[in-house]
C-alpha cells in the first residue's frame, strides 16, 4: 500500500485508491470525508466522484458547497476482498473514522477522534485491533493532558446554575458545529430560556433536517434583540460561536446585560488562553483526544504501524516509539509505501 500526504491522506493499493480528508482538488474518484470542519473538506472534486460519509456531513457539505459536481454520497463500500466501513469517531456529531478491510488486513484512519463519552448525542470512538493506523495528533504531546470531562461539566453547571439564580444571563461559547451540540445536549435542561445565534441556528437547522430529534426550545439571538426581548426574559442561556470577549457582540452583552462568558475549549487548560480571549470562565472541554486518550487509542489498536498526522505529529510519533510502537509522522508531501 502507498501512502500519500499532501492536502489530505491519500491510501493507494491493490485495485483501489481512496482520499482522505482532502482540502484541495485531488485526483481519485473516492473520497472520504470523516467530518464537515473546513480543514477536512473539499469543494474541488471530480465529476461523480463518490463520497463516503455519514448522513450529516453529507449535508452540512451540500450545504458549504451547494455548486459540488457530485451527489454520489455513500456510507460504506465493498467489493471483492475490499470494505471501507465507517465507524462514529467521537469528534463532532456525525463525524466518522474510516475503516478498511483489504486482503485479510485492517487500517483505520481516525480523522479527528476521541473516546470520551460527551453527552447522549455523539458515540465516541471505540477502538478495535488494526494493521495500520492513521491517528490525528493535535493534543499528542504530554503537555496536553485534560481532566475528565463529567468534572468539567459540573464545574460549569454549578457556575451556570449559580449566575441564573441571581438572574443573571450566561453565554456558552464553542465551534457552532461540534462543540455547539456537546452543549445543548448538557447544558439546554438548566433554563427555558434558550438562544442560539446566528451561526449556531444556521447548523442547527441543518442538523435537524436530518434528524428531526435534535430538535429542542430555543429563540434565535436576532428575533430576541429585534423584539427587545433580552432584558425582560432574564436570565437567559446564548449558545454562541467562540470568539473574543473584546468582540463588539459580547461588550454589548456584558455591558447591558452583565452577562458572563464561558469558552469551552482544550485550550482553557492553558491559563493564558482566558486572559487572551478576556473571557469569565475557562472550560476545558475539547472535541479531541487529550494526550492520555491518544496513547489509550493506539494501545487498544495495538498496530503494527502507526501513522501520526496533523498537530503535534512528530513529538507524537516519537512519544510512540519511545513506547515500542512502529511509529511515524507524516509530514506534508510524504510519501510512504508500506505492506499489509
Ligand atoms: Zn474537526
Amino acid at each position: 500500500m502507498k501512502i500519500i500526504k499532501n492536502s489530505g491522506i491519500q491510501l493507494i493499493d491493490r485495485g483501489w485508491s481512496i482520499a482522505c480528508d482532502v482540502t484541495r482538488k485531488n485526483k481519485t474518484d473516492l473520497l472520504f470525508v470523516s467530518h464537515a470542519h473546513s480543514d477536512h473538506t473539499t469543494r474541488h472534486v471530480l465529476e461523480n466522484t463518490t463520497i463516503l460519509s455519514s448522513h450529516y456531513t453529507e449535508a452540512l457539505i451540500k450545504h458549504f458547497f451547494p455548486k459540488l459536481k457530485t451527489n454520489n454520497f455513500v456510507r460504506n463500500l465493498e467489493f471483492e476482498e475490499v470494505k471501507f466501513s465507517q465507524v462514529s469517531s467521537g469528534h463532532t456529531l456525525g463525524s466518522t473514522a474510516l475503516q478498511i478491510d483489504s486482503y485479510g488486513k485492517r487500517v483505520i484512519y481516525t480523522g479527528d477522534v476521541s473516546i470520551q463519552k460527551k453527552g447522549k448525542l455523539i458515540e465516541p470512538f471505540r477502538p478495535k485491533k488494526c494493521d495500520t493506523l492513521i491517528i490525528e495528533s493535535t493534543f499528542g504531546e504530554p503537555k496536553y493532558q485534560f481532566p475528565p470531562f463529567e468534572e468539567e461539566i459540573k464545574r460549569a453547571k454549578d457556575l451556570i446554575e449559580d449566575y441564573l439564580l441571581k438572574n443573571i444571563p450566561v453565554v456558552l461559547m464553542g465551534y457552532p458545529y461540534g462543540k455547539a451540540q456537546i452543549l445543548y445536549d448538557n447544558f439546554s435542561s438548566l433554563s427555558d430560556n434558550l438562544i442560539l445565534h446566528e451561526s449556531n441556528l444556521k447548523i442547527q437547522k441543518i442538523l435537524e433536517s436530518v434528524n428531526h430529534n435534535l430538535s429542542f426550545n430555543y429563540n434565535s439571538y436576532k428575533c430576541m434583540r429585534e423584539n427587545n426581548l433580552l432584558e425582560n426574559k432574564k436570565p437567559w442561556i446564548l449558545f454562541s460561536p467562540l470568539i473574543s470577549g473584546r468582540n463588539e457582540f459580547l461588550r454589548n452583552l456584558k455591558s447591558k446585560y452583565n452577562a458572563r462568558l464561558f469558552a469551552f475549549s482544550g485550550w482553557c487548560n492553558f491559563s493564558s488562553y482566558k486572559f487572551q480571549m478576556s473571557i469569565d470562565h475557562g472550560i476545558i472541554v475539547s472535541d479531541h483526544a487529550d494526550f492520555n486518550e491518544l496513547l489509550g487509542i493506539v494501545e487498544k489498536c495495538n498496530p503494527r504501524k502507526v501513522y501520526t498526522i496533523y498537530g503535534s505529529s512528530l513529538c507524537f510519533a516519537s512519544e510512540l516509539k519511545r513506547r515500542g510502537f512502529n511509529a511515524y509522522p507524516l509530514t506534508k508531501q510524504k510519501t510512504l509505501d508500506f505492506y499489509l
